[in-house]
């Protein structure tokens, strides 16, 4: 504790934040970055992933970048302190520096309070949901060529059956829809069909294309695939990819080139420098990833297909432990880890830091510090070749496991001598 007050008064003395304009990330030298350790193995992982971030940053920047760390209350901890998960306080100091790193935190099962996650998104807004999937030598995947995995994934966030206007079967709402639809336009439902609305708005679509393709531009991915059921849902799905495609082609004519323009001026072969902008119908995009993951890149969906996908493609590489991932807004983000808070490893020193440390890679890149995103990432694919692993990973290599102390350790001292 005497560590984060002294933390929290260096953020205090050195108060500097980030700034969001738009879409534009500028970052001081010195940023305050609220962070909350969550629950179960939260305070370990969140804790290993900061030391290896700082010492990243250390030697990216030879001292002239630090982040000053700023300890907020949140999950378990911060409702026996003040009875509520999600304290004012934190809320307030989140919006005030607009972004936070955050441990995974308990969402407890039909105790009626709303997820702590939930909440945060909704509060700042975070339209994207991103997650980059890349193979890491050494991961126990299914696939014969699983080095052919490196996509990134931005999943729609606020729209689409998620908004959760549905009603039971045998609710006085859904005999009232039945009927209103039997009268104004003669579209019969069964009795016994329970009904939900999914709505899908043009601005929210075009501003998750608009964050897509703008990654793709500064961080030279080679696509942007639009997945989507549009030819049954034509309105909700079919028009997601019509917005796509309009933002594509008129707000970025001269970075992108469509699949049609490709054959048709390019001969199917990619000009230097420009990003092809396609679409896929769902079902195909799931067996395509399997089978021929290299061809995707950045992965723009809806909420519900995005949430599959998200899923599907972590499964290609082995692993979804290792995951970890980013929810940003016009005003915010909020990185953590794809996994939870596996609570029968919580206080043991086993659990794995790997999916967290993802989601601070992220967060460098965000900032603008890549130098130091790629230190991680580099630290990362070498303790996978020299098989310094937590048990998770050295139970399929068959090697002893570091715990996770001693992996952030190996991972820190990799760094410093990178
Ligand atoms: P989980 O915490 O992700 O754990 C499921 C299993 O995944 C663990 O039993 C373990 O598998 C493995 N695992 C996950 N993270 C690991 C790590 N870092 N190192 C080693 N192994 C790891 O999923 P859950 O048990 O369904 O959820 C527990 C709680 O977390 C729930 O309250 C849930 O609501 C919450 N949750 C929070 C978030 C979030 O904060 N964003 C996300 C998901 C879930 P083995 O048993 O095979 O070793």
């Amino acid at each position: 504790m005497e560590k984060n007050n002294q933390r929290e008064n260096n953020a205090e003395e050195n108060n500097q934040t980030i700034k969001m304009e738009g879409d534009k990330w500028t970052t001081p030298d010195m940023p305050t970055i609220p962070f909350t350790y969550g629950d179960g193995i939260g305070p370990e992982i969140t804790a290993a992933a900061i030391s290896i971030m700082d010492a990243a940053v250390e030697k990216a920047y030879n001292g002239s970048k630090k982040i000053n760390w700023l300890h907020v209350d949140a999950g378990e901890e911060a409702q026996k302190k003040y009875g509520t998960g999600l304290p004012d306080e934190t809320m307030e100091t989140i919006k005030k520096y607009k972004i936070i790193f955050k441990g995974p935190l308990t969402t407890p099962v039909g105790s009626g309070f709303r997820s702590l996650n939930v909440t945060l998104r909704l509060a700042m807004d975070l339209y994207a949901n991103i997650r980059p999937v890349k193979y890491i030598n050494g991961l126990d995947s299914p696939l014969k060529y699983p080095e052919k995995v490196d996509m990134v994934i931005f999943r729609e966030n606020t729209d689409d059956i998620y908004t959760g206007i549905e009603w039971p079967y045998n609710s006085a709402e859904a005999e009232k829809l039945r009927e209103f639809l039997k009268s104004s336009f003669d579209v019969n439902i069964d009795h016994d069909a329970g009904i939900g609305i999914k709505p899908i708005g043009k601005a929210k679509t075009q501003r998750i294309t608009r964050m897509a393709i703008k990654y793709a531009i500064e961080n030279n991915r080679k696509s942007v695939t639009v997945m989507h059921k549009g030819n049954i849902m034509k309105y909700t799905e079919g028009a997601f990819k019509d917005w796509a495609y309009e933002v594509a082609t008129k707000e970025f004519r001269d970075k992108i080139i469509t699949e049609d323009e490709l054959y048709s001026k390019y001969a199917g072969k990619m000009p230097e420098g420009k990003i092809l902008f396609n679409d896929r119908i769902a079902d195909n995009m799931f067996q395509q990833i399997i089978t021929k993951p290299d061809t995707y890149d950045v992965i723009l969906a809806p909420n519900l297909n995005g949430d599959y996908i998200s899923d599907a493609c972590g499964a290609l590489i082995g692993d979804i432990g290792v995951l970890g991932g980013a929810n940003i807004g016009d005003n915010g983000g909020m990185f953590e880890a794809a996994h939870g808070t596996a609570p029968k490893y919580a206080g043991k020193n086993v659990a794995n830091p790997m999916g967290i440390l993802k989601a601070g890679e992220l967060m460098l890149t965000f900032m603008g510090w890549t130098e130091a995103s790629e230190l991680i990432a580099k630290a990362v694919e070498k303790s996978m070749k020299d098989r310094k692993v937590t048990p998770d990973i050295a139970r399929y290599m068959g090697v002893d496991a570091l715990g996770t102390k001693e992996f952030a350790q190996y991972l820190v001292e990799a760094i410093k001598t990178a």
